[in-house]
């Protein structure tokens, strides 16, 4: 079981407040959605969350069981079970998604087994069992491994490549920043499924959307309205339906 911890979170970017106060709770076993229009802070929480280097914590804590992660980089947030889904993710020519991946995990099993003194061996035959059949489940081509990181991706590929790293680095909280736009809906179910997938106990998500429509496959148990750097609303999943029909208007009377 895990728990992040946000409390009276404020953030600032060039001088500019963005978040205003944001308190989240969320633990494994949960899958929450935040929604809010655009220019709100999603990304910026998102960002902060993982230790962007481009904004200014001024105020409040982030606490992953318990642990200040503000004092951690962002490759000890994520060797802690904290992954974040980019809405935009980078392109790196010269680095294919095979390599990238493998890399990623023995950083992985490198870190645990700093941290615990247990072996966590990386093994090739079994890292490659594992990335086919996901490749299989996310109904991408297997040749796809041999491509340059994102590097001429499709707007599908790339969220899909999100996914898939979700799946194998196995974290306890990811945060997926608007991992369902611009798909058409034969991804969106893809990307839903893969997000389906990881759902259980030991697992916890934080969806960022701007629309109600991935979660009519991803159940929330819980909806969160960022409004202004603030979040105006939690509830239900009836709240998301509410705003899809009322839309981003009703909130401006807040
Ligand atoms: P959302 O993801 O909800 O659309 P963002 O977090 O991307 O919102 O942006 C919130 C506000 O912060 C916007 O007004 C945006 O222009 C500003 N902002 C975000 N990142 C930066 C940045 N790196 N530099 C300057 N302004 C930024
Ligand atoms: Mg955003």
């Amino acid at each position: 079981m895990a728990v992040l911890q946000i409390e009276n979170l404020r953030v600032s970017c060039e001088g500019k407040e963005i978040l205003k106060g944001v308190n989240l709770t969320l633990q494994t076993g949960e899958i929450h959605a935040l929604m809010g229009p655009n220019g709100s802070g999603k990304s910026t929480l998102a960002n902060v969350l993982l230790g962007h280097p481009g904004y200014q914590v001024t105020e409040g804590k982030i606490l992953l069981d318990g642990v200040d992660v503000l004092e951690l980089s962002p490759d000890e947030r994520a060797h802690l079970g904290l992954f974040l889904a980019f809405q935009y993710p980078l392109a790196i020519p010269g680095v294919k998604v095979a390599q990238f991946l493998k890399r990623a995990l023995e950083a992985k099993y490198r870190y645990l087994k700093e941290k615990t003194g247990k072996e966590h061996k990386f093994q090739v035959g079994q890292f490659l069992k594992e990335l086919r059949e996901h490749l299989a489940f996310l109904q991408m081509d297997e040749a796809f491994v041999n491509r340059y990181l994102n590097d001429g991706f499709s707007g599908g590929e790339k969220k899909r490549m999100e996914i898939l790293q979700m799946l194998l680095l196995k974290p306890k909280i990811a945060i997926l920043d608007e991992t369902d736009s611009g798909l058409d809906i034969d991804a969106l179910k893809v990307v839903a499924q893969g997000i389906n997938k990881m759902r259980g106990p030991d697992f916890g998500a934080l969806i960022i959307t701007h629309y109600q429509r991935i979660l009519d496959y991803v159940q929330p148990d819980r909806v969160h309205i960022l409004y202004n750097g603030q979040i105006v609303e939690s509830g239900g999943p009836e709240l998301a339906k509410r705003l899809e029909e009322q839309g981003y208007a009703v909130l401006q009377e807040k």
